[in-house]
């Protein structure tokens, strides 16, 4: 199997691998429990939190550990914002970006129904949020505002710093969240956590299992719990910790900081080679629908003109090669992709745009083997 569709998920890594059934093994008590393997589980849940609290600069009580990003995003959004309803604060205002991934537009849209006010703010031709846009809506009744850092299905890198200080400058007490899924552990971390208040993290995107996340949560900001019961996480977040995922996570995290030159590197080269490969095929008819220098070489968005991307990506399944058309999460809807709309790529493309995403492991051998096997179904 050749799988280019790191962006929905990945498989765990060969460090994550290597640790998997020894932690199973090792880490089985309940971190709450007052005996030796609580006590055990408890020492590695610890270890987890001060790798991640060190890696990002951040207080280890601001650290949740969740199932994914999913949680995350609601944990965080609508525990805040039931936060501010208890409070009566009278700040009813979100805003987020067309683009941004169901976790946080759902939950959004969620809250819209429930009285909120929702402000959607769209991208300009390089498929990036402008702060004039946000600095033109903003206003004393705002409460949050959520820009993604990089897009899902375009790969784009959202000036988060800049869209963070226009609205601290404006008032810092609006929270300002973004959704790093895409940027964690595969871009050097710079984001300014003096402007940015909350982000959170997947395990299964970056080599670590399926269950695990975490998110950061500056303490200045109050956010109701979501989930309410024994009271661990602080009683941030009750239910018995997934601790050997969190501990999985942190190694996953560490064997990626420690790499993230090289596996860059890496990524640019494969996307170099990919377009040269489109671009010289005497039969695939390409366009790049994001070729500036602000995405990530390892999400590429690409449309060939010569097939629709359902049925290419039927075919290349057939022949052991997994890419998608969008999100994994949107994948089953038979809408036009609101991200590439409002990500401004041209109308006509949309039906033929493909995802290809790398992991660090993806090797040369296999962008041309895909490259290949388009060439060979558009033969037929
Ligand atoms: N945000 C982004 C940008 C994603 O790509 C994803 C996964 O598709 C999510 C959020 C949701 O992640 P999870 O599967 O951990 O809930």
């Amino acid at each position: 199997m050749i799988y280019l569709d790191s962006a929905a998920t990945t498989p765990i890594s060969k460090v994550v691998g290597e640790l998997l059934l020894d932690s199973y093994e090792k880490i089985f008590g309940n971190n709450s429990s007052p005996h030796i393997a609580g006590a055990i589980a408890a020492e590695y849940l610890k270890e987890a939190r001060d790798s991640i609290s060190s890696m990002f600069s951040i207080p280890s009580n601001a650290i949740t550990f969740t199932s994914g990003a999913t949680e995350s995003a609601n944990s965080i959004i609508q525990g805040y914002t039931n936060f501010l309803k208890r409070s009566k604060s009278g700040r009813n205002e979100i805003i987020v970006s067309e683009i941004e991934h169901p976790a946080i537009y759902n939950t959004v849209e969620f809250l819209e129904r429930e009285g909120f006010i929702v402000v959607r703010i769209g991208c300009n031709e390089k498929g990036q949020v402008e702060a004039s846009q946000i600095q033109g809506v903003l206003n004393k009744n705002t409460a949050m505002v959520a820009i993604m850092h990089v897009n899902n299905e375009t790969g784009v890198i959202q000036p988060i710093n800049d869209l963070a200080k226009r609205v601290k400058d404006y008032d810092p007490n609006i929270m300002f969240l973004t959704d790093t899924v895409q940027s964690i552990g595969k871009l050097p971390f710079e984001l300014d956590l003096k402007l940015v208040d909350a982000f959170f993290v997947s395990g299964h995107k970056i080599g670590a299992p399926k269950g695990i996340g975490f998110h950061y949560l500056n303490p200045r900001f109050r956010a109701i719990p979501l989930i309410i019961g024994g009271g661990q996480e602080s009683g941030r977040r009750s239910g018995t910790v997934n601790v050997v995922g969190a501990y999985l996570l942190s190694k996953a995290l560490e064997d990626k900081y420690r790499n993230i030159s090289a596996n860059l590197r890496h990524a640019e080269l494969l996307r170099t080679l990919l377009i040269r490969m489109l671009s010289e095929s005497s039969s695939i008819d390409c366009a790049l629908t994001i070729n500036h220098q602000d995405r990530s070489p390892y999400i590429n968005s690409i449309a060939i003109k010569n097939i629709r991307s359902d049925i290419l990506v039927e075919k290349l399944s057939e022949k052991g090669i997994c890419v998608s058309r969008k999100s994994a999460c949107s994948s089953h809807s038979h809408n036009k992709s609101r991200v590439l709309e409002g990500s401004r790529v041209p109308s006509g493309l949309v039906d033929h745009i493909l995802r290809v995403s790398f992991l660090p492991e993806t090797t040369e051998e296999e962008v041309i083997e895909f490259v290949k096997a388009i060439e060979g179904i558009l033969q037929f």
